[in-house]
């Protein structure tokens, strides 16, 4: 069982499957909310244990389309952990467990700050990867 949870603990969930596939996006806004590394994880595999009521949505204004979920009291960005679709991005930063996935992408490495380098060899877009 994966384990995660929000910096103070409010927001405990579990993953009974491990997520598929772990990437970092260098936009502005996942840059902003302090989740650029995220993992997809199915929906029917993620249950939460704890803290429904304590987490709150940044809703997407077109043209974006991610909803951003965090804990309304310590701040830490979850992904869209309510999302009601078949499977989302979770933040990978309030994984508890240890996964056996490396990042294997990066996109929007045209918005990238100057100081951040990147520093493994995983494949890397400019924008969106065209799938
Ligand atoms: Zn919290
Ligand atoms: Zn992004």
């Amino acid at each position: 069982m994966i384990k995660g949870s929000c910096c103070c603990g409010a927001v405990q969930f579990e993953l009974t499957e491990a997520p598929t596939l772990m990437g970092t996006c260098h936009c502005s806004r996942c840059r902003k909310v302090g989740a650029s590394t995220l993992v997809f994880v199915k929906s029917d595999s993620f249950k939460l244990l704890q803290g429904r009521e304590k987490i709150s949505t940044f809703k997407a204004v077109p043209p974006y389309q991610y909803d951003r979920c965090f804990c309304s009291l310590c701040g830490t960005a979850l992904g869209e952990v309510l999302s009601e679709q078949a499977s989302f991005p979770l933040a990978a930063n309030c994984l508890d467990s240890e996964v056996e996935l490396e990042n294997a992408f990066h996109e929007f490495v045209a918005e990238k700050p100057k100081w951040l380098h990147i520093g493994d060899d995983a494949k890397q877009f400019a924008e969106h990867p065209v799938s």
